[in-house]
Formats: C-alpha cells, sequence, structure tokens
C-alpha cells in the first residue's frame, strides 16, 4: 500500500546529523509513533515530511509521489499533509466553526461544500454543538480538537501530530489519547504522531519508531518493542526492567537459549546471534522460595493495587511487583522466566525511566 516511505533520509545542522539515513515504511492508514528522547531527531523528521525542512540526502514519499529527493521539492501548501501542533495555532478572532472551514476558504471551496465539510468534521472530533465559539471559550482538550477538525476537513493523505497533548494535563491526556483513537478508527488516516512519552506512543499506535541520535533503533508493534527489544538501548528505554550483560551464551534453538549471567545458568528467550544482554521485565521476576537468585530489596513504592521493589541481584538492580509492602534490606528468593535474551556488542543502554513523563 501507498502510504508515507523515507529512504536514507538524512538532514545535518551546521554539519551535525539530526536525522541519519532513516528507512521506514508507514502503511496507508497505519497509526504510527515516532519516540525518543529529547534532540533525538523526531520533529525534523516530522517538519521534513510537512515540507518545512529539506532533506540533505534520500527521499521522502507519499501515496507513491515524490516530496522531496535531491531534485524534486514540494513545497508544504502542495503536500496534501495536515499537521496539528503542540500550540494549536487558533485563530483567535474566528470561530470553532470559522478555523476549521479556514483552509477550505483558501482553496477557494463553494460555500455549501464548506459548510458540510466543516460540519462532518466538528461532528468527528465531538464539537458539533461548539461550532460558534471563540478559541479562548474552549478548553485546552477542545482547543486541541479543533486543531484536528481542522486538519481532516482538508482531507489530508497523512496527519502529522507533533506531541500534541503536551500541554494538557494527566486526566485530559487520557480523555484525548481515546480522542485520538478514535478519530484515527472512523477516518483511517494514515497518522504520524511525535511523543517523548512512552505510555502515549505504546497506548495509540500501531507500530512505533523508536529513535536516538537521528536513527530508528527499532520500527515495530508495541508489544514486540516490549516483549522482544532489539538492542539496549531500546530494551532501557522502552518499559521497565533490568538490562544485564551475559557472560556466556549458547546458540538460540526453536526461540530458546541458555545464557549465564547474575551467577545462574538462565532459560531465555531468543533468536538470531549468539546474545550478549538480557531483558528482565519486572513480570519475568518471581519472588519464589525455590528460586536459584538471592536479591536484597533496595526500594518498595505503591503503585496502586501493587508495589513496585527493586532488588539488588549479583551487583544488578532487578524489578519486580509484589501484592504485599516488602522490607527494605529484606533477602528474596528469586526465579526468572524466561527473559529476553538478544544481541548487541556495542551494548549502550537508555538512562532507565528516561522515556517516563
Ligand atoms: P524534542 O523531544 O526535545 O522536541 P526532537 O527529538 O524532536 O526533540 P529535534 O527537534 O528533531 O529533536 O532536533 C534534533 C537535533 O537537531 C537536536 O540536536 C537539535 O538541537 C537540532 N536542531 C533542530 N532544529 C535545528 C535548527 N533549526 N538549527 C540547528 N539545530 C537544530
Amino acid at each position: 500500500m501507498a502510504g508515507l516511505t523515507f529512504s536514507n533520509v538524512s538532514k545535518l545542522y551546521a554539519g551535525t546529523p539530526a536525522l541519519d539515513g532513516i528507512d521506514a515504511e508507514i502503511a496507508k492508514g497505519e497509526f504510527v509513533a515516532l519516540l525518543g528522547p529529547s534532540g533525538c531527531g523526531k520533529t525534523t523528521l516530522l517538519r521534513l515530511t510537512a515540507g518545512f525542512e529539506m532533506p540533505d540526502r534520500g527521499r521522502v514519499t507519499l501515496g507513491g509521489r515524490v516530496l522531496a529527493d535531491g531534485t524534486v521539492f514540494v513545497p508544504p501548501e502542495d503536500r496534501n499533509v495536515g499537521i496539528v501542533f503542540q500550540s494549536y495555532a487558533l485563530w483567535p478572532h474566528k470561530c470553532v466553526a470559522g478555523n476549521v472551514s479556514y483552509p477550505l476558504e483558501v482553496r477557494g471551496i463553494a460555500a455549501s461544500e464548506r459548510k458540510r465539510r466543516v460540519a462532518e468534521a466538528l461532528e468527528l472530533t465531538g464539537l458539533s454543538s461548539f461550532a460558534d465559539r471563540a478559541p479562548a471559550q474552549l478548553s485546552g482538550g477542545q482547543r486541541q480538537r479543533v486543531a484536528l477538525a481542522r486538519c481532516l476537513v482538508a482531507d489530508p493523505q497523512a496527519v502529522l501530530l507533533d506531541e500534541p497533548l503536551a500541554n494538557l494535563d494527566l486526566a485530559l491526556r487520557g480523555a484525548m489519547q481515546e480522542a485520538f483513537a478514535a478519530f484515527h478508527r472512523r477516518t483511517g488516516a494514515t497518522m504520524v504522531y511525535v511523543t517523548h512519552d512512552q505510555t502515549e506512543a505504546l497506548a495509540l499506535a500501531d507500530r512505533v519508531a523508536v529513535m536516538e541520535s537521528g536513527r530508528i533503533r527499532q520500527f515495530a508493534a508495541p508489544e514486540t518493542l516490549y516483549d522482544q527489544p532489539q538492542d539496549c538501548f531500546v530494551a532501557g528505554f522502552v518499559g521497565d526492567g533490568a538490562v544485564v550483560k551475559v557472560d556466556r551464551a549458547g546458540t538460540p534453538v526453536d526461540g530458546e537459549v541458555v545464557v549465564h549471567a547474575l551467577g545462574q545458568e538462565i532459560e531465555a528467550r531468543g533468536h538470531g546471534m549468539t546474545p550478549t544482554h538480557i531483558c528482565i521485565r519486572p513480570e519475568q521476576v518471581r519472588v519464589d522460595s525455590d528460586g536459584s537468585i538471592t536479591a536484597r530489596v533496595t526500594s518498595c513504592t505503591y503503585q496502586g493495587g501493587r508495589f513496585r521493589v527493586s532488588l539488588e541481584a549479583a551487583g544488578e538492580t532487578l524489578i519486580t511487583h509484589v501484592p504485599i509492602r516488602a522490607k527494605i534490606g529484606e533477602e528474596l528468593r528469586l526465579s526468572l522466566q524466561y527473559p529476553w535474551a538478544f544481541c548487541d556488542p556495542v551494548g549502550t543502554t537508555a538512562i532507565p525511566g528516561q522515556a517516563h513523563a
């Protein structure tokens, strides 16, 4: 399906790459999140798609049409791409319907057609009863929905969203996430959503591109990123848990491999090359009186219905969840339930919790 493609796209600022050889294919109708730490290049990739920046190398296509390469550069207004900014960017003197109608007026669409399309866009975003209000009379979430309606009314081939919920409080973010998901289901639009909040990315997107230093580290479904991270960066950046170097390991056979880590032989999941690390998620760490790993509790925090416990075992920090508060300094026996083993000889780890907003 002809969606949005990036082929070897690079962008330099004063000789420093903000994007470094991006290769990615986003299918028509797919909801993709760009996730990564500050400065990794998410916004640059979005701006390049919108036509606000020109790539120094590579090609961007949408629906099979070249938007930018060494010889072609389609200006933003001719790209048929909609953008929703963090700051809403609404006209303060126009009412909701006036804001939504504006892109159609610019295109010279007849009044009756405009009216129909504005009504449809307001309906899709749940704003029909706010048509005559001024932006100043709306909440942050409602303003963001106006921006979404304005983007949608022009019937874009792709919708680009740049941290659209960053200005909203936590409760409203949850509600708006549902609004975005519903919007995507109803319109089937191709959506690219920039965020540094992994909860948002994992909740909303069909696939997430985890970026670091201008590169895509892994581009996969949320559950794949969590269960089978490709390298230490992704393992440490996405989700909770521990990334532990293995001392030695066998070769994976039929999706299983035995590794030596934490002073133990550990049965792990894995395929491909001989693993160098394991990623141990909290739910893979069991408190088990028959377990072969001895660990000491170093912290315990309540997380609503359960406690998050940090444990020190053989010089590594493991995380698990328990139903009853654990005592600091308490010694526990643990067993591991098939952590994920992967090969990353370079092995740079993201700072744990970096992605948590
Ligand atoms: P954030 O989450 O903080 O918004 P980001 O992942 O969106 O970050 P970008 O805004 O794409 O990151 O920036 C990528 C890199 O390019 C950064 O190092 C940034 O300082 C640099 N950069 C971005 N725009 C410019 C510019 N106009 N001139 C010079 N450097 C820039």
